[in-house]
């Protein structure tokens, strides 16, 4: 409902002011056609009020409805009963009949797409016809010097502003969309690449791997007894402690590595062009700035990182095996002992295989 109410608000406050110039500028346009006609002054008080007050009232009424959107449809359909209206009123004279016909058209189907142009059709039909039996008009084929100037300023102003409004709207869906896109690639908590995103990183860094001699690295990092942080010291410790692995990925990481949130406590790291003896420190650099780490709100709080990595084997035949290389290394880390960093296919601790370097 809420969203309802939004988009009919919006809606409105966009035809607020291109309603205001349009019918303003139709005023001028319909009565230099209705001044030779002697109107009674009735039909100038309606005319007055349809140029002047109708765009404010219609703005306030949609406002102030419970489903805006659907009173600015209504709106709408009124414009276009009123601007059948004023056709018959003014004896069909081409010019400004044409001239409302088709802004009117162009609004409507700048606004509702083809089911409005339809419905707003009906209504001019509807207000022809009732303009019909009031006025019993004749059709005067001629349109005048003067009133041909009076329609000018509708036709020139009036898609300008329309066009305007079309831009501006079709602008902020184009920002909306990379900010979604964005929005469903982060993860929400660390703001880091979310899983998918960083698996489709992946699966780009493993072409560019087959293709190029460099080589690259991956890593998995989990951290140790989480379940038991958040256990004694609380989901939002848990969350602190997520949040500052994130920072201290970013802190530690060059910009061309690229750092995710596998799920839950485990995380993810692209090293392109690095051999694995220089990933594992890095990682060992990590995972003990991350041991050190003081918690404010926790001080009894230590944390500690298993890490797995896994370098680029041209014998990979997909990501997924380069990714299990990594995962088996994780495992490893966890099964000897954690808190330390496993290269695939080792099963020795880091600082052993830089020593073997
Ligand atoms: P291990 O040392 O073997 O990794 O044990 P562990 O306790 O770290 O691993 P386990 O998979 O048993 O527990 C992970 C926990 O992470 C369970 C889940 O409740 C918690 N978790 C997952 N996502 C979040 C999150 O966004 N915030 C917090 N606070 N906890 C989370
Ligand atoms: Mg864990």
């Amino acid at each position: 409902m809420g969203n309802v109410g939004g988009k009919g608000l919006s809606l409105a406050r966009r035809l607020y002011a291109s309603r205001a110039l349009g019918l303003v500028l139709g005023l001028l346009c319909v009565s230099a056609a209705m001044y030779p006609l002697n109107p009674a002054p009735w039909v100038w008080g309606v005319m007055l009020f349809n140029g002047l007050l109708w765009p404010h009232l219609a703005y306030q009424w949609s406002r102030r409805a419970a489903r805006p959107y659907h009173a600015e449809h209504r709106n709408l359909l009124v414009d276009a009963f009123m601007g059948g209206f004023w056709v018959a009123a003014m004896q069909f004279n081409p010019l400004p009949s044409a001239t409302t016909i088709s802004m009117m058209a162009m609004n409507n189907v700048a606004i509702g797409g083809l089911r409005f142009l339809l419905a707003g059709t009906a209504a001019q039909i509807l207000g022809i016809g009732v303009g019909w039996l009031i006025f019993t008009p004749l059709f005067i084929p001629e349109t005048s010097q003067l009133q041909l100037y009076a329609c000018l300023p509708l036709m020139c102003f009036y898609p300008l502003a329309l066009g305007l409004i079309c831009f501006r709207q079709a602008h902020t869906l184009g920002l909306q969309k990379r900010e979604l896109l964005a929005l469903s690639r982060t993860d929400s908590l660390t703001g880091l690449l979310n899983h998918g995103a960083w698996k489709d990183q992946l699966e780009v860094e493993f072409q560019r791997c087959q293709r190029q001699p460099q080589g690259g690295a991956i890593a998995l990092i989990d951290i140790d007894h989480f379940k038991s942080i958040n256990d004694t010291y609380g989901h939002v410790a848990g969350d602190i402690v997520l949040r500052q692995l994130s920072k201290i990925l970013r802190q530690n990481l060059r910009a061309t590595d690229v750092a995710g949130r596998y799920g839950g406590d485990e995380f993810c790291v692209i090293l392109p062009n690095l051999p694995l003896g220089s990933a594992a420190a890095v990682m060992e650099a990590l995972r003990e700035r991350f041991a050190t780490l003081g918690y404010e709100q926790s001080p009894a709080l230590t944390v500690s990182l298993s890490i797995g990595l896994a370098a680029f084997n041209p014998s990979h035949t997909d990501a997924t095996r380069w990714l299990n290389d990594a995962d088996q290394a994780l495992y490893e880390a966890k099964t000897s002992g954690r808190n330390r960093v496993i290269c695939c296919g080792d099963g020795r601790p880091e600082h052993e295989l830089l020593d073997s370097v």
